[in-house]
């Protein structure tokens, strides 16, 4: 193949982890560039080749565009893995990648930049044929008439919504027109000062939809295949914490249905590499919302009931080679399920950074265990609080759910507050044995339990 012949792995954690495995088993050497603080990190001592690229906090480190383009000049690698979170949807970064004449091992700059802006990927998607939410297609006027009359027509509850929102902020629920003005004002604040563009935009606010989203990967030779659907309904202030596929209830036709017309859209887009359409499920309905232009968390549950090695198709794509599947080849076998072990409190949700004592990673069958993890591993109070996450596979979601229970059983991990007895509770909750619940669904019994 067009060699790949060195990777910098431009991450931390369990997903630096992940790409160094998938690296080493395609033959290819690893650079781990990480911070001060993340110098004892697993990946770095496995990587061949590790470089310093700043200070703790991101913004100087990981988000550290020249020391990290300069640690991939320094070490002759070829390519660039950006993982999920930091750099990894930041088009301009991609664009330095290129310019500098490195592979960027994820889709073309101005992809990223058009699904970056969720104003231009509704449009564009709606123009592939994706079915969208209803709303004001495009960005909300100045005028506060105007908007009024454009929420009116969507009809009332609207979610206000900032253009470069991610991460599960700049956006407002408005139940009626009372409060429309004062909204709009706050979320347009919120996002000129946390994404430095103050555009918002409008949508029906679904009330109690799934969330639904389709993986993809695409080569740059104008194939794309789609691997099903993954349910990710269990979430807390709209961050994910368990993702399951295939979603239950979901028939085979309507994943050929919705997977080929996410197919269909990567086309028309040159889309390139792994992405994740984002859908609100309501009614039997898809609803587009976002598209996320690179590897996910929950990556693996897809990677579980397909049998594909999704970073792997990315760093083949990266390569200039086709991908190693065509759709016909892709089967749903049984079930997966994913626990996010997150260094938190379970009951307040606040980070809990700190020493780990002692930790032994579940195992048996149908368990997969990604995490970088290990005894007297420091878990840095500057970086996201997830650890770790376990993969539960099983021929059917009741297995899938046994195995998870055994797998969070067998686990010890002391030092540290975790979430881990979240998921041992939701993992005998009545609603959740049940499946296809919405997305307020754990906010709701999380609410009951505090009585
Ligand atoms: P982010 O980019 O911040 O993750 P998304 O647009 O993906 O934002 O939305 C995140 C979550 O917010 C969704 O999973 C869902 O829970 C909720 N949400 C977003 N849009 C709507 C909507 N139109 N109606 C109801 N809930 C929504």
């Amino acid at each position: 193949m067009a060699a790949l012949e060195k990777i910098v792995i431009a991450n931390r954690g369990e997903i630096a982890l992940r790409i160094l495995r998938a690296c080493h088993s395609m033959g290819i050497k690893t650079v781990a560039v990480h911070s001060t603080v993340d110098r004892n990190l697993k990946h770095v001592a496995m990587a061949d080749e590790s470089v310093c690229i700043g200070p703790a906090p991101a913004a100087e480190s990981y988000l550290n565009v020249p020391a990290i383009i300069a640690a991939t000049e320094v070490t002759d690698a070829v390519a660039i893995h950006p993982g999920y979170g930091f750099l990894a949807e930041n088009a301009d970064f991609a664009e330095r990648v290129e310019q500098s004449g490195f592979i960027f091992i994820g889709p073309r700059p101005e992809t990223i930049r058009l699904m970056g802006d969720k104003v231009s990927a509704i449009k564009a998607m709606r123009e592939a044929g994706v079915p969208c939410v209803p709303g004001s297609d495009g960005p909300l006027p100045a005028e506060p008439a105007e908007c009024a009359k454009i929420a009116r027509r969507v009809g009332y509850p609207v979610i206000i919504k900032a253009a470069a929102g991610g991460g599960g902020r700049g956006m407002r629920v408005v139940n009626t027109e009372a409060h429309l003005h004062n909204a709009l004002q706050l979320t347009r604040q919120e996002a000129a000062g946390a994404f430095g563009d103050a555009t918002v935009y409008l949508e029906k606010y679904l009330e109690n939809p799934r969330h639904v989203e389709v993986q993809v990967v695409a080569d740059q030779h104008g194939n794309a295949v789609h691997l099903g659907e993954r349910d990710c309904s269990t979430q807390r202030r709209h961050q994910k914490v368990i993702e399951e596929a295939p979603a239950p209830g979901i028939t085979s036709e309507q994943r050929a249905e919705i997977g080929a017309v996410c197919v269909e859209a990567c086309k028309r887009i040159a889309y390139r590499g792994a992405g994740t359409f984002e859908f609100l499920y309501d009614r039997g309905e898809f609803y587009f919302i976002e598209m996320n232009t690179r590897i996910q968390v929950e990556h693996p549950v897809t990677e579980r009931i397909t049998g594909v090695d999704l970073v792997r198709e990315q760093i083949l794509v990266a390569a200039g080679e086709p991908l190693s599947i065509r759709q016909e080849d892709v089967q749903i076998r049984g079930h997966a399920i994913e626990c996010r072990i997150n260094a938190e409190d379970s009951e307040t949700f606040m980070p809990s950074p700190g020493t780990i004592q002692g930790f032994h990673a579940p195992g048996g069958p149908g368990i997969r265990c990604d995490t970088h993890m290990y005894d007297g591993y420091s878990v840095p109070p500057n970086y996201d609080s997830m650890v770790g996450k376990i993969i539960a596979h099983g021929q059917d979601r009741d297995m899938a759910i046994a195995r998870m229970r055994v797998a969070l059983d067998e686990m010890v991990l002391d030092g540290i507050r975790t979430n881990v007895s979240l998921h041992k509770w939701l993992l005998w909750d009545p609603g959740f044995l049940r499946g296809g619940f919405n997305i307020h669904y754990l906010e709701k019994r999380l609410a009951e339990r505090k009585g």
